[in-house]
């Protein structure tokens, strides 16, 4: 059964008016600048007009200080950690028409498949032994997906291991449920559920999405508030950048954090900013196409903007613009990504946009994005301990906001790295992981957690697994 949108009552708090006035203002001046920059770094969230000044600035040299704060901010919030996950399509059925998309129902071309429950377990076995730990799992909007259908998929990811291998956390990228919907997910066990709102500009959301469930802008928009009334209060909020411009979406991506915060006193868990890319039978606009040099913009000024929230890269970027946007501020990416139904545990091949939603730029293997990254100084991680300790919604906030997350992530994050190092690094990946552990140790203040987590790491060395802090 389909969940039914209902947004009868529902009032519109994205101040599109506003918002319209403040991404015309003019260009705001270094002096101007500085003030917001201090409050980000004091990690105080922005409000909209502070976040249209860093929006109007193109000289270069007010730019780059922006750059640098967005730098500092990451690494004084979540450390030097980089959070790595794989997304797994379940199902391309779709009902709903999004003009952006390859699998829009009105689209004849694309090979429609949904895994059964065996080719789920293998595709998550694939994932497990190539060393994954977090998934986020999409589906297309249909009536064969209903709730059952998500929890069972949920279930049945948790059930696989392999060795020493397991999926820990559950992430879902999926459609807006009712209140019971959001329960029954809660019970499942996922962790973040993420809604993309694709474009907070009405006029725009109602062009792409002419027909189907998705039409109903604010029944989407609402999504988040029933994950949080029905428990799940680790909830992502992102924006398809490329429908409308830029800067609308992002004063869109904070009016929608501010409802949030206001309402439930937590803001989004996630940040997620996809770029629109090739898809299939596609035919849009390219009026708003987002440069890598407005990108790179966007990415600086919403971390500053919102400094506790984790920002999502993804590998619709291509790879060397990812290594130099990973530096702006985000804190998670996909690696070794896949996005053809059952593509994990198929043959490793070129993508094909008959069966897959769009076109990937980053299709390198998980162990050369982690042999990247270790070379770039991050530590990359598959740390799932916050939500697995109830450091949830609230909660969690507490940790985030003030900056005190950090202390966590980074001996987690070393604990993760090491068990991928032991169980499915190559030689060369496993050398530099030694290397980085060892630096990262030196670097850590003598004291009860680092005695725990040099105990913790020989631990692992002798087999056992997740451990954290
Ligand atoms: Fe369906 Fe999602 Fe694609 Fe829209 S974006 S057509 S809802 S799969
Ligand atoms: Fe994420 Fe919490 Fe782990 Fe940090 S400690 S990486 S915030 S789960």
């Amino acid at each position: 059964m389909m969940i039914r949108p209902d947004s009868d009552g529902l009032t519109d708090f994205i101040p599109a008016a506003a918002i319209e006035e403040l991404i015309r203002r003019p260009p705001a001046t270094a002096d101007e600048i500085r003030p917001i920059l201090a409050r980000s770094m004091a990690l105080q969230r922005l409000g909209l007009e502070e976040m249209a000044a860093l929006l109007s600035v193109t000289d270069p040299a007010v730019l780059e200080p922006m750059f640098q704060a967005a730098r500092v901010l990451k690494k004084t919030v979540y450390g030097n950690r980089i959070v790595l996950f794989a997304p797994l399509y379940v199902g391309n059925k779709c009902v709903n028409t999004c003009l952006y998309c390859g699998f829009r129902a009105a689209n004849g071309d694309v090979v429609r498949r949904t895994l059964t429950e065996d080719e789920l377990r293998a595709e998550v076995l694939a994932l497990i032994n190539k060393g994954h730990k977090r998934l986020v799992v999409d589906f297309g909007e249909h009536p064969d997906y209903g709730v059952d259908v998500l929890a069972r998929t949920v279930e049945i990811i948790y059930s696989v291991k392999s060795a020493h291998g397991e999926i820990r956390r559950v992430n879902l990228n999926c459609i807006p449920l009712d209140v019971e919907g959001y329960r029954r997910m809660k019970a499942a066990g996922i962790g973040t559920y993420q809604i993309f709102q694709e474009t907070y500009h009405r006029p725009t959301y109602a062009v792409m999405h002419p027909r189907g469930p998705k039409s109903d802008f604010l029944w989407r928009l609402y999504g988040q508030d029933r994950a949080m009334e029905g428990g799940c209060d680790d909830v992502g909020i992102g924006a398809l950048f490329g429908l409308y411009d830029w800067r609308f979406e992002a004063l869109g991506m904070l009016a929608h954090t501010i409802h949030l915060e206001e309402n439930y006193h937590v803001g989004p868990h996630t940040f997620s900013f996809p770029r629109i890319k090739d898809a299939s039978n596609r035919a849009l606009d390219p009026k708003y196409a987002v440069s890598d040099a407005e990108f790179k913009r966007l990415i600086a000024i919403l971390r500053l903007s919102v400094p506790y929230v984790g920002m999502i890269l993804t590998a619709r970027e291509p790879a060397a613009l990812r290594r130099e946007l990973i530096d702006f501020g985000c804190s998670q990416i996909d690696a070794g990504t896949r996005i053809g139904i059952g593509a994990y545990a198929g043959a490793d091949e070129e993508q094909d946009l008959s069966r897959e939603q769009f076109r990937i730029g980053d299709c390198r293997k998980l162990d050369e994005v982690v042999g990247e990254l270790v070379d770039m100084g991050e530590i990359p991680s598959w740390c799932t301990a916050c939500y697995r300790k109830g450091r949830t919604g609230e909660h969690f906030m507490e940790f985030a906001i003030p900056g005190f997350i950090k202390r966590l992530c980074t001996p987690n994050a070393l604990l993760t790295l090491k068990e991928y190092e032991v169980d499915y690094a190559s030689p060369e990946v496993r050398a530099k992981s030694e290397a980085l552990i060892a630096d990262e140790l030196a670097k850590m203040p003598d004291g009860v957690q680092k005695a725990q987590l040099v105990e913790r790491l020989a631990a692992i060395e002798m087999g056992d697994r997740d451990l954290l802090f």
